[in-house]
């Protein structure tokens, strides 16, 4: 079987295709974080998402550049930067800083391409400007550049591709500036916002004089440039659906750059929201947590990644302090057979036994069902334990269980290196401290043990002589 996935545009599941004719190479966009506030963990639902479907990219043997862009201007921002009196830089680069410092300790790897939309502004000009030429954009009287949705379908296309929208309710000439609205309130869009006393010192130069671009136009305009004007994938949250990704595919087709018969985006991923109570966690609720305030309560960011990977995800859950407790205590499990498999194998190397990786390919390939792919991982552990208690797993075969382990492990980005690296002083005042043991001299072992801990690691003594850990 090869990998299927739910497309938003077709709302079927269907078979993932790519345009590299070698079918390796994929392009992978996903609406990167705006960088307004700390981001909370329903916004890192979204992000783990697209680090694990690039993983299993990876692991399905395709080559992915993944784009995350980081929107660092836009209405709430400018409203932010407002009330605190920092420059737009000053006061976005705090929080792009502290975002991609929580993206690391969710384990999530960096992408290929993090571009700051203030750094795309001429490719945001170009764009407008192709519009403006192909009759699809205008510019109103309060100097604002707005899409005309009108104009784009009496060229045939389609606004209301990922949603179908009734376009009847659709006020004539009504126009919507702000980024953010509802299906309710479909209207032209701005492209580019005439600048406003209230932007104070942000805007841009632009033959429409001074300004800043909308929030949708820049998605298009760098996604485009990274990856040309059609690629493969497009990831985000459901609450980008629309109008978000509808506007970023009307402004990319509506200016005709695709080779004819190619859309902007062949296939569009949307994760399901991550809940509290039934409601969504976000941040005009209320009802969030940062990384930061959970990383307090002492969990680890390898549990939340786990609990955030738990269930599908096109299924939302509600996140609950207890499913944080829960994740500890299945990774645990999963840990201890990784540990005990390893000792086992006592370092003989072997291929990964493919009944797990097959289970877990065959429940991922089904458009990503991770809830699938863990009851195989688990149902497995089980059967490696049972295997280990009655003595029956060989060297050899447990070194072929521990390397399935690690592939699975790795592909779900929760593998704990199990090759720690020691930096040379910490080594240093272990090796004292086993001297000093040796002499008998337990105080001052017992001293040494407490410069370890402060400087973050722990000695365990097993009978095959001390092991130093992280703390
Ligand atoms: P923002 O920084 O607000 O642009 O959001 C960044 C990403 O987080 C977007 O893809 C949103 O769709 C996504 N997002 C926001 N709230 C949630 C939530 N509660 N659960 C899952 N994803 C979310
Ligand atoms: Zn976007």
């Amino acid at each position: 079987m090869s990998l299927e996935l739910f497309n938003t545009l077709s709302r079927r599941v269907e078979p993932f295709t790519v345009r590299d004719p070698a079918g390796r190479k994929v392009g992978m966009y996903c609406c990167g974080p705006t960088v307004h506030d700390h981001a909370h963990i329903g916004n890192f639902k979204t992000f783990v998402l697209a680090d694990f479907v690039r993983r299993y990219l990876e692991f399905r043997g395709y080559e992915v550049t993944h784009v995350m862009n980081i929107t660092d201007v836009e209405d709430k921002i400018i409203r932010r930067v407002r009330e605190t009196g920092q420059s737009l830089r000053e006061y976005t680069g705090r929080y792009e800083s502290a975002f991609l410092e929580d993206h690391r300790a969710l384990n999530c790897l960096p992408p290929h391409h993090l571009p700051r939309a203030t750094e795309y502004v001429p490719e945001i000009v170009t764009l407008i400007g192709r519009l403006l030429e192909r009759g699809l954009a205008y510019q109103a009287t309060d100097g604002s550049v707005y899409f005309s949705i009108e104009k784009y379908q009496g060229c045939g296309c389609r606004y209301g591709q990922l949603l179908n929208l009734n376009l009847e309710q659709m006020r004539p000439g009504g126009r919507v500036g702000a980024d953010e609205y509802d299906k309710e309130a479909v209207a032209d869009f701005a492209l580019w916002k005439a600048r406003v006393p209230e932007d104070g010192e942000v805007f841009w130069p632009s033959p429409w004089g001074e300004g800043r671009p909308g929030w949708h136009i820049e998605c298009s305009a760098m996604g485009m440039k990274l990856l040309g004007p059609s690629f493969d994938l497009h990831l985000g949250g459901e609450d980008l659906v629309f109008p978000h990704h509808e506007d970023e595919i009307a402004q990319s087709e509506g200016a005709g750059v695709q080779v004819p018969g190619e859309r902007f985006v062949r296939h569009w991923i949307h994760g399901a929201f991550l809940l509290v109570e039934g409601r969504k966690m976000s941040k005009s609720l209320g009802n969030f947590f940062t990384l930061r305030d959970l990383l307090a309560k002492g969990f680890g960011g390898r549990e939340i990644r786990y609990l955030l990977l738990t269930a599908h995800y096109r299924e939302s859950f509600n996140f609950t302090l207890d499913g944080l407790a829960g994740a500890r205590t299945a990774l645990a499990r999963f840990d201890e057979c990784g540990r005990r498999l390893e000792e086992l194998a006592g370092g003989v190397e072997a291929a990964a036994e493919p009944g797990l990786v097959g289970r877990f390919t065959e429940a991922l390939d089904d458009d990503l069902n991770a809830s699938a792919a863990w009851g195989a991982i688990f149902e497995w552990v089980r059967e490696q334990n049972r295997l280990m208690a009655e003595g029956r797993l060989p060297a050899v075969e447990a070194a072929a269980a521990f390397a399935a382990w690690r592939l699975v492990g790795g592909t779900l980005g929760l593998l704990v290196s199990t090759v720690v690296e020691v930096p040379a002083e910490v080594q240093a005042l272990a090796d004292q401290r086993l001297a000093a043991r040796k002499a008998k001299d337990f105080k001052q072992a017992d001293v040494l043990r407490d410069q370890l801990k402060a400087l973050g690691w722990v000695v365990e003594d097993t009978p095959k002589g001390p092991k130093l850990k992280r703390i």
